[in-house]
């Protein structure tokens, strides 16, 4: 019997067109882009392989948050692997004790525990929790409880899944993790009624970004302290999305004042370049954790320690966060003047906004459609709404080209 014949690798330079297609048969069907195929970027600006530029007004949901290919990220990327990349935890490397000094320094908590991927973050979080609470509630074996907000998204593991109220995420994918109560966001009595001598933990997004950036009302989070600290749990924050600098802040729980016991970074965290997350945490808690417990083949590894570092420094100048601020007071005007022609309502914080469209105009993704041919990209979130959340390094001017082409696009 013969092999199959395959055809040859095509090695002549593919269309967008071509390339959109050649996906089709073997690529999963797990996401729906749009018709856009980047090839190269700088900045605030993507170019696709026709050499079309486009204003990217996504940033990689916050993982760009300093733009695609920051100087400083690229130099300290190109520095690190011209010496060493990867050694396994089984070994100690010389750029993670700056890297977990530096995140401790900036978020005011002690300990870090490096991951990679968000959901990793996530995953890890709710077992230092369980931990904590088998090891110091002294909840009994098994009966550890962790509180969730509805309408959460902290990634696409089968536990995470689990606990999420979106039927495209659930649907298909149990049996689930027990231990999960799911309460109302943004309601502090829902709350209070759910915790009890089980709970480990609070686990929420203080902003809710997959939800259609959803703010909750001023004194949640500091609700949410208090409860936290009055049952003696831990209070989780996911930050993934809504931390390092996009809503004007290092962290949205600044906005309150709050400080969690732990805090879930990922995202923006690796620069755009490469995937890095970590558990923060105040010692008493991450300190639960002892060898063999927990670990991470590229967790903490040399590359991502070192673009980790670049990204703290650049938060270091409080530059960014200065510019999430003051930026983000622009998109709002911005929002505000499209409000009645064509925009039904929108909540923002920082460079981050999400832009309820009047549905007779098309749903969120016919509007990110027409925003594309005017050069703009964007993601739509559930039914009618848009999300913007551009590079922290956007101009006014580039900021306010964008609200322009909204504005043509809803005309
Ligand atoms: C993106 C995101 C995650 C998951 O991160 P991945 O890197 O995609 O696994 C978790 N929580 C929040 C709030 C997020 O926005």
């Amino acid at each position: 019997m013969t092999a199959p014949t395959r055809t040859a690798p095509v090695l002549a330079p593919r269309s967008s067109a071509e390339l959109i297609q050649a996906e089709g048969p073997v690529l999963a069907h797990n996401y729906h882009p749009l018709p856009v195929v980047v090839a190269r970027a700088e900045g605030v600006w993507v170019e696709d392989v026709e050499g079309h530029r486009y204003l990217d007004m996504l940033a990689g949901y916050s993982a760009l948050n300093f733009g695609h290919r920051h100087p400083a990220l690229i130099e300290a990327a190109h520095r690190q692997l011209d010496q060493l990349t990867l050694t396994s935890r089984a070994f100690h490397n010389d750029r993670l004790a700056g890297f977990a000094e530096g995140l401790a320094e900036l978020t005011g908590l002690d300990m870090v525990l490096p991951m990679n991927t968000g959901a990793e973050a996530v995953e890890s979080g709710i077992k230092v929790a369980r931990k904590w609470a088998y090891d110091v509630k002294g909840v009994p074996a098994d009966r550890a409880t962790i509180v969730v907000a509805g309408g959460n998204f902290h990634g696409r593991t089968t536990t995470i899944v689990g606990f999420s109220d979106d039927d495209d995420a659930r649907v298909g994918f149990g049996p689930f993790a027990p231990g999960f109560r799911t309460v109302p966001y943004n309601d502090l009595a829902a709350l209070e009624a759910a915790l009890d001598e089980t709970t480990a933990a609070v686990l929420i997004e203080p902003i809710q970004g997959e939800a259609g950036v959803l703010i909750p009302d001023d004194g949640y989070l500091t609700g949410v302290r208090e409860l936290t600290r009055r049952n003696g749990c831990l209070f989780i924050a996911d930050e993934i999305q809504s931390g390092l600098g996009r809503t004007g802040k290092t962290l949205a729980v600044e906005h309150e004042s709050v400080v969690p016991d732990v805090l879930l970074l990922g995202k923006a965290l690796g620069g755009g370049i490469v995937p890095v997350s970590a558990v923060v945490a105040r010692r008493e808690v991450l300190g639960v954790i002892g060898p063999g417990q927990h670990g991470s083949t590229f967790g903490g590894n040399p590359l991502a320690a070192a673009v980790g570092s670049a990204v703290i420094e650049l938060l270091a100048t409080g530059e960014f966060q200065r510019r999430a601020t003051e930026l983000g007071a622009q998109l709002r005007t911005g929002l505000a003047a499209l409000t009645g022609k064509g925009v039904t309502g929108f909540r923002a914080r920082g460079l981050w906004a999400g832009v309820d469209i009047d549905p007779a105009l098309g749903t969120g993704r016919e509007i990110s459609e027409r925003l594309m041919k005017e050069g703009i990209l964007v993601k739509d979130t559930h039914g009618s709404t848009i999300r913007l959340a551009p590079p922290l390094t956007i101009t006014a001017e580039e900021l306010d080209t964008a609200l322009n082409s909204l504005a043509r696009v809803l005309i």
